[in-house]
């Protein structure tokens, strides 16, 4: 213990277990590996107005939950609280959107923040792996990527999840439907905080958790009445592919998300075993998003995934991953000469591919057994003086007791045949 602890809300990741994190970021990021979507990194800060008008300023996101601060050289900062628009930031600034092949796809995966009020699923610095498509309006697009989330979380073997579909309309259809909805709510017995929010983003009011607003929300006109052609036809061939892929979905006409920037297609995985963050993952359209942020018209769509809710899905549905041992085989010198043989064996087995891990530290035999069982190794390597001037090691079998001798230039090979 030392006078320091993780600060509220955050947790460090340690082996073994941090090797289930490191699975799942790979899980997640495979399916889109293979799809055409390139690794994208950013800073873990940006400009505090990137999200502000990128995220909304209406969201809670930009109202409670951001890190922002003011540098010594006066920048005003946030630490990033989600990903979609310093990606698209990033690509407007790279031109990756000229060239004229659209859409650009991006993956990435890191940390975000949000100063939330911490509880099981829900912390202040998290995990994320996230996907953009920027600058392409097409239902496919939309589908490709809900079903890529769809074969991710199946890859892990998760099965008791939902995906939660809507569609929010577009700058056609989405006033007409805002003021509909504006009006109902004004008749409503509601806090001075969510009259506000009727004013700035009504569509958020029905996302509230609230029983005392959710009871009013009965009778609410709803989205899918409003919809225009345009968007009901898009919403329609999306709906068709993700069928025609055999993936399930349920419509939920109550689906708005936090964030100010979705129209049109809008998602969230849901995992049952969570009990109140239930969201995995979500996503949407965005197709206003670059103008928002002084770039050119650029429709695009994207999710982004939880990392730490995923590893408590899996831990809700008892999934435990085939997670290879870290370490295959240990090396156990006795004495001096033994230390500097079997250091050389160590370095050539590391060469070869294989895990191989030493006795650091001058341990006796029996600790040093100990830790070789502790590393999860197949294979013990050990040698004392006596198998030196034979020119040999034992290689031990650590499972099943049995030893043999083997010839100091054949311990690579003769490794490699056991381990299979
Ligand atoms: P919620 O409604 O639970 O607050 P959200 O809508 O704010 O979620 P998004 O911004 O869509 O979440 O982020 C995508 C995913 O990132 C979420 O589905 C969730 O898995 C994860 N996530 C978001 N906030 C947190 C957090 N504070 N701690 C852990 N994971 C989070
Ligand atoms: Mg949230």
């Amino acid at each position: 213990m030392s006078t320091f602890q993780a600060p509220k809300g955050t947790y460090d990741l340690l082996p073994p277990h941090s090797a289930t994190y490191l699975a799942v970021r790979e899980a997640i990021s495979a399916p889109l590996r293979n799809s055409g979507y390139g690794y994208i990194e950013t800073p873990g800060f940006e400009n505090v107005e990137l999200f502000a008008r990128g995220v909304g300023e209406s969201t809670d996101i930009v109202t409670k939950e951001m890190y922002a601060f003011e540098t010594k050289g006066g920048d005003r900062l946030a630490l990033r609280p989600e990903g979609t628009a310093s990606v698209l930031r990033a690509a407007l600034e790279a031109n990756l959107h000229k060239g004229g092949n659209l859409p650009v796809k991006l993956w990435y995966s890191g940390s975000y923040y949000r100063y939330e009020r911490p509880q099981k699923g829900r912390y202040r610095h998290f995990s994320q792996v996230g996907a953009e498509a920027i600058g392409a309006e097409d239902p496919a697009l939309d589908a490709e990527l809900i079903i890529l989330a769809d074969q991710a979380y199946r890859s892990l073997g998760l099965r008791n999840f939902r995906i939660l579909l809507n569609s929010l309309g577009d700058k056609e259809c989405r006033p007409v439907y805002r003021a509909a909805l504006q009006d109902f709510l004004r008749g409503l017995d509601l806090d001075d905080d969510t009259r506000r929010r009727v004013d700035i983003n009504p569509l958020r009011v029905l996302d509230d958790k609230r029983e005392s607003v959710r009871k009013q929300l009965t009778g609410a006109p709803a989205l899918g009445d409003y919809l225009c052609e345009a968007c009901k036809a898009y919403h329609e061939q999306v709906r068709e592919l993700l069928t025609a892929a055999g993936v399930a979905f349920e419509n939920d006409a109550n689906l708005v998300r936090g964030l100010d920037y979705y129209t049109r297609t809008t998602f969230e995985f849901v995992h049952d075993g969570l009990g109140s963050q239930s969201a995995v993952g979500g996503g949407g359209r965005y197709d206003g998003l670059s103008e928002m942020i002084g770039g050119p018209a650029l429709p695009s769509v994207g999710w982004a995934l939880g990392v730490d809710r995923t590893v408590l899905a899996l831990e809700a549905e008892g999934v435990t991953l085939d997670i290879p041992a870290a370490t295959a085989v240990y090396a156990v010198p006795l004495g001096e000469e033994a230390r500097r043989v079997l250091f050389a064996q160590v370095t050539a087995l590391r060469k070869a591919g294989i895990a191989t891990d030493f006795a650091f530290g001058g341990k006796g035999l029996k600790n040093a057994m100990k830790s070789a069982n502790r590393s999860g190794a197949r294979l013990a390597l050990v040698a004392g003086e006596r198998d030196l001037a034979e020119g040999v090691v034992q290689l031990k079998n650590l499972e099943s007791g049995e030893q043999t001798a083997v010839p100091l230039d054949a311990v690579v090979d003769e490794v490699r045949r056991t381990l299979g």
